[in-house]
């Protein structure tokens, strides 16, 4: 854990949560198939991502690849007890050693979203920016450029491109290729360039969708057919396009497991984000979807649970105290 105020804070939050048995009534709802338990990563350590895996089997949960929730979906197969499933987004370089290796000693599938851009370029957008702010260069915050036109934001980073040098954050192609090649892994698409897709134009979302569908086809010699949407934005469009170009399913961050009512929706599936950085204690209650309920109750403590369904193109809690990625 990092000792920060937020982690000390949220630790306490957390280890009240679990000693008033919330983890534990969460975790028997997805051991009776109430529910599965849908978590997400995106730059975890080994220990951070080893330590959630060994615990997730202590708990007698199941890991299911997407392709075991596709024959769920396609009711090819019942609705799990105990069912969990592990994604993890951008493909950064660190998940070959942190993640791949991880799924292969445990012996448990796990999907990995890749953006193809800053696979060939070796950069995230908005590192620029973090980078750009430690120089005190006042670039404007990550969050507004969230919210501006794709055309926007890429005038804007540009101008950081220029005047700063990173190192490679991403993984290689060659990387690429050889992960493809593990049992445990599959691979699936996050666009090309990783831009916020509800702040694009028709023809952008097409690129976007089709290029980084091609591009890591032709890395890989597989088929790319599973998508998370960055920064979970979406709308009626995204799925339009996705299901045009031969996707079957998408995963959202609507922060909340996996009920069989949301196999209808196979291309908004909700997922629960673990936290990098935080206390183990906090991501258990992340991974268990505790935290985000705890947090939507205290956001909105009149609202009822059948209202918590996340609206398209501005989901609300997209980010649900997760870092952008
Ligand atoms: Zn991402």
């Amino acid at each position: 854990m990092k000792f920060t105020a937020r982690n000390i804070l949220g630790w306490l939050l957390a280890c009240m949560l679990i000693r008033l048995g919330f983890v534990r009534k969460a975790l028997k709802k997805a051991l009776e198939g109430e529910y599965m338990l849908s978590i997400y990563f995106h730059n975890p350590s080994k220990k951070e991502f080893e330590t959630s895996i060994k615990w997730l089997q202590q708990q007698g949960l199941q890991l299911l690849s997407i392709a075991d929730l596709e024959q769920i979906m396609l009711k090819q197969h019942t609705f799990p007890k105990g069912g969990a499933v592990i994604t993890v987004d951008d493909g950064w370089q660190g998940n070959e050693t942190n993640i791949v290796s991880v799924a292969e000693t445990y012996k448990v599938p796990v999907a990995i979203f890749i953006s193809t851009q800053p696979v060939q370029d070796g950069t995230y957008w908005w590192s620029y920016l973090a980078q750009a702010k430690k120089l005190n260069l006042s670039p404007p915050p990550v969050q507004v450029l969230k919210e501006v036109r794709n055309e926007e934001r890429l005038l804007r980073v540009e101008e950081y491109k220029k005047k700063i040098n990173l190192v490679r954050e991403a993984l290689t192609v060659e990387q690429v290729r050889k992960i493809s090649k593990s049992k445990y892994i599959t691979l699936g698409g996050h666009t090309h360039s990783h831009p916020i897709l509800t702040n694009c134009t028709d023809e952008q979302v097409f690129f976007e969708l089709l290029h980084s569908k091609r591009t890591l086809e032709s890395w890989t010699g597989q088929s790319i057919i599973y998508f998370t949407y960055p920064n979970g934005n979406f709308s009626e469009r995204e799925i339009t396009v996705l299901e045009e170009l031969g996707y079957s399913l998408a995963f959202t961050c609507n922060a909340k497991p996996i009920a069989s009512d949301d196999l209808r929706h196979e291309f908004m599936l909700p997922r629960l984000g673990f936290r990098e950085g935080a206390s183990f204690a906090e991501n258990i209650c992340r991974m268990t979807g505790v935290w985000q309920a705890t947090l939507r109750k205290l956001r909105y403590p009149t609202r009822r649970n059948n209202e918590d369904s996340v609206s398209m193109a501005s989901p609300p809690l997209a980010t649900s105290g997760v870092a952008f990625k």
